[in-house]
């Protein structure tokens, strides 16, 4: 597969089926697995052989899925997890323990930020935040010879912040650690931060990816690039023995290409149990089939509803990557070149006020805690997702109080402009 397009990949990979087998992709709904002797068992226990044995740590259904992503993105392994959360979690946790250290951009998810910042935190994990802009000094700075990732988002939700991905690989790789880019609102389609130098890439693929508000579920893909025996005194999870598998050393056994992703299956996945289910992977599954056909119509609604938005005068200010003059816009051209995602945000005149009166009037867009969906939706950021945030927070996170989240889904643009057009009019 890996020689075809990315459209092609996203309706195909991962599952070629043989000779008289489903067409579509099994679900196995099968917590457990049969084995004729004690010793086969024994053998995958021991990560000997490979096969599967119980759902919490690997299902046929949920690999397949993972599969296909993982060559949607360009990578070598993959795994799901059961949601966009358990996906950061584990690919900063895999490599970072108590009293390690993590440089992590500003402009993320308000639910990652309070996965950093309080709960790690609470783990012994500190978190340094710098702002996407910040000078290369400023980057460096945030390095300490504890630190272990350098994680961020391709386009930061919601501030729809885009990240110089080059500049913080290069940063990261300076100080010889693996660059962790969640790149849920651009998905494959638009952006592969692999091919800019990333080395894990992180999905909720609870948003584009299965695109319809099915099931919550994340990913994580590796590269297979990171050297982990080149700096194996920073990561001893991979580089030195693991007593809980009679002592295998993950990055010799399993090489560049495997350690990482079967360290978090056989670790994290067996202690946490972030597992999804087998039908939530079968919905994810018909999501990808669609995926870029259905990001071309995001991107199109966006480019429009901001294009309108920003020639409206209750409008006080729009945020799209793609809008000419936008201060990401140049970044948006070289990573995002075929469109970033259809998310715009943008400050109603009159502040939060005026913005929930324009949100209570609109007829199509509804009112939900989600995003990147194929039905509009729109949110106010600060009293929902970011509202453990104080000020100063918000702003680092380039959240402002007034910004609404507006989330274009695939339908007819012109009615999601005469929608907003008429929930302005009507700003009491
Ligand atoms: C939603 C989201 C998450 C969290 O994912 P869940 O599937 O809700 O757990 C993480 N990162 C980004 C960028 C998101 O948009």
């Amino acid at each position: 597969m890996s020689k075809y397009r990315i459209g092609t990949k996203c309706v195909q990979a991962g599952y070629t089926p043989a000779n008289g087998e489903p067409r579509q992709i099994p679900i196995i709904q099968s917590t457990t697995f049969k084995y004729a002797t004690s010793e086969e068992m024994g053998k995958l226990f021991d990560l000997e052989a490979s096969g599967y044995f119980y759902s919490r740590l690997q299902n046929p259904t949920c690999d397949t899925v993972a599969k296909k992503i993982c060559e949607m993105e360009g990578g070598a392994a993959a795994m799901l997890t059961c949601s966009g959360q358990s996906a950061n979690f584990f690919a900063v946790f895999n490599i970072a323990e108590c009293g390690d250290h993590v440089v992590a951009s500003s402009a993320i998810y308000g639910g990652t930020f309070n996965l950093f910042a309080v709960t790690m935190a609470k783990m012994g994990i500190e978190f340094t935040f710098v702002t996407p802009d910040c000078s290369d000094e400023e980057l460096e700075a945030a390095f300490r010879p504890n630190t272990k990732a350098v994680f961020g988002e391709t386009i930061a939700n919601p501030s729809l912040r885009v990240l110089d991905i080059e500049r913080f690989a290069n940063a990261a790789h300076a100080h010889n650690v693996p660059l962790i880019i969640d790149n849920t609102f651009a998905t494959p389609v638009n952006c592969r931060p692999f091919e800019w130098g990333a080395d894990i890439v992180t999905h909720s693929t609870t948003k584009y990816m299965d695109g319809h508000g099915s099931a919550v579920g994340g990913c994580i893909v590796d590269s297979g690039r990171f050297d982990w025996m080149a700096s194996a005194e920073k990561f001893p999870g991979l580089c030195t023995p693991d007593e809980s598998y009679h002592g295998i050393t993950y990055a010799q056994r399993f090489g560049n290409e495997g350690a990482y992703i079967t360290k978090a299956t056989a670790q994290l996945m067996r202690d946490f149990g972030a597992t999804p289910a087998p039908q939530s992977a079968y919905l994810l599954n018909l999501g990808l089939e669609s995926l870029h056909v259905r990001m071309k119509r995001h991107c199109e609604n966006g480019q429009a509803v901001a294009e309108f938005l920003q020639s409206h005068d209750k409008i006080a200010w729009v945020k799209y990557p793609n809008l000419p003059g936008d201060e990401d816009y140049r970044l948006a051209q070289k990573y995002l070149p075929n469109g970033s995602c259809g998310v715009v945000s943008f400050g109603v005149k009159g502040g939060r006020k005026a913005a929930e009166s324009f949100m209570k009037n609109l007829k199509i867009a509804a009112i939900e805690t989600h995003v990147a969906d194929a039905r509009t939706c729109c949110l106010h950021p600060a009293s929902a997702t970011h509202r453990q945030m104080n000020d100063e927070q918000l702003l680092a996170a380039g959240v402002s109080p007034d910004l609404v989240r507006y989330s274009c889904g695939i339908e007819d643009a012109r009615d999601l402009i005469e929608d907003l057009a008429q929930a302005l009019d009507s700003i009491d």
